[in-house]
């Protein structure tokens, strides 16, 4: 088996050694990963510049962008064959809710969703334990679930996984993504020179963490299981737009 490993924290970040550890006997193992951290670039495509490719001493590939080059580059024609599975991750930090739109660890996932291979973003819901061999497990799992029934359509998993020793886990569930308030204010600083300067705030508290979310299975020592799909349309309000047409 062909996987391809990909990040947001750059390749140099302990997930997703501990990721690489974990899927290392299940195939033949790639990592092409961003060569610093580009967590929250969603699905930016570098066009402006060239990308360049370099190998790490441990052998990881690293590349000069973000994570949806990454895994545009791998697949497009950097590989000499094709992943029959791409992993993104273990990302340091959840990934649930609205923070799949801005992540780009889930960004990695769906790039290679969007080329047509299966694919899986995996995040630790960090509680600074740094259980990175739990969710190594999980993904084996996972992976070792498409080696034995090969998919016959691309899917692309959301997957968030507890802070804590494999053996205290409350089992998994697959969820909804459920949805955060509106973000925290941005934080107001000044530069040396007294130039006003902001750090965008830190994401909201969850506003839907109900049964059958990822924030509620999370919260109960679950992982969640979110398959997502790409398609944005708001099919409920189609009918009302073109309302506004004929009006
Ligand atoms: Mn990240």
């Amino acid at each position: 088996m062909r996987i391809l490993l990909s990040n947001d924290d750059g390749y140099f970040a302990p997930g997703i050694a501990a990721l690489a550890q974990a899927l290392s006997t299940l195939g033949t193992v790639t990592v092409v990963a961003p060569e610093r951290d580009r967590s929250g670039a969603s699905n930016s495509l570098t066009l402006d510049r060239p990308l360049s490719v370099k190998k790490a001493a441990n052998g990881f590939l690293y590349v000069n962008g973000t994570p949806t080059d990454c895994v545009h580059l791998a697949v497009t024609g950097l590989l000499d064959e094709l992943p029959d599975v791409i992993v993104s991750g273990i990302n340091h930090g959840a990934n649930m809710g609205d923070d799949t739109i801005y992540s780009g660890t889930v960004a990695a996932a769906t790039e290679g969703f969007l080329l047509g291979i299966p694919s899986i973003a995996i995040s630790m819901v960090a509680a600074g334990r740094d259980n990175f061999d739990t969710a190594g497990q999980i993904a084996r799992g996972l992976v070792e679930r498409f080696a034995r029934e090969p998919l016959r359509e691309p899917i692309l998993l959301n997957v968030n996984v507890p802070d804590m020793p494999f053996n205290q886990l409350h089992g998994s569930e697959v969820t909804r993504l459920g949805k955060r308030h509106k973000a925290e204010p941005v934080v107001k600083s000044k530069t040396p020179r007294g130039e006003p300067i902001y750090w965008v705030g830190a994401a909201g508290s969850a506003a839907d963490a109900g049964t059958g979310t990822d924030f509620y299975a999370v919260a109960n020592g679950k992982v969640s299981i979110t398959p997502l799909q790409m398609d944005l349309t708001h099919f409920q309000q189609v009918d009302r737009v073109r309302g506004w047409l004929r009006s």
